[in-house]
């Protein structure tokens, strides 16, 4: 059986907070479930692999988030492969850099890699503490829990649905959570979200 392949997308750039738990709980509940693993791990001066199930990226402090975007660009590794549907699970900086823009280290908005339609600023207050959100129920997830830590607020536009609605916590920061278009999710969740939230893990799996 050929494996699933895991894709952990620049972790000596973004992997804050254990952000790496969710690569060893999407590997964890494969194992499980009978298949085949093949986990990648890709640093920043390395090619992202074109042929992975499942990319992951984490969190990141401003500048390295800006690092890691233009060597996403320069790469393409990650649009060609989600442009063939494979699916793409993003964490806080990780999300930002899927949108259309981010707010940078200097305040000028840097351009992102346009993968989902959501569009990144600066906030006036940075947003630290527990979060807990309703998913979109065509998800068919549980509530989700996390730790978020972000000065970014970020606005959906029309080709991206939110993830969830949150009861507590600022998430995007008007009362929506993180967002996905097809199979690419992202979150402002830590914790890390997929050791906290399986569900969330096994709709990834799917
Ligand atoms: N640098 C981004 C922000 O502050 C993301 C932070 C993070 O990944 N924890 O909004």
């Amino acid at each position: 059986m050929r494996p699933l392949r895991l894709v952990w997308i620049y972790p000596d750039l973004l992997s804050t907070y254990g952000d790496r738990g969710n690569l060893l709980m999407l590997e964890r509940r494969a194992r499980l479930r009978g298949l085949p693993v093949e986990v990648t791990e890709v640093n920043s001066d390395q090619p992202v692999p074109r042929d992975g199930d499942i990319y992951l990226m984490g969190g990141g402090e401003d500048l390295p988030q800006t690092l890691a975007t233009r060597r996403l660009q320069a790469d393409g590794g990650l649009h060609e492969a989600a442009n063939r549907g494979a699916v793409v699970f993003a964490v806080c900086a990780g999300y930002q850099v899927l949108g259309m823009e981010f707010g940078g280290t200097d305040g000028a908005q840097v351009p992102g890699l346009g993968l989902l339609d959501i569009r990144s600023g600066r906030g006036e207050r940075r947003a630290v503490g527990e979060i807990v959100a309703d998913v979109d129920p065509a998800l068919n997830v549980p509530r989700l829990t996390g730790f978020e830590n972000h000065q970014g607020v970020t606005r959906l536009g029309p080709q991206a649905r939110p993830l969830a609605r949150t009861t507590l916590g600022t998430g995007n920061g008007d009362g929506t959570e993180g967002a996905y278009a097809g199979r690419v999710l992202g979150t402002y969740l830590h914790g890390p979200a997929l050791v906290r939230n399986p569900g969330l893990a096994d709709l990834l799996l799917h």
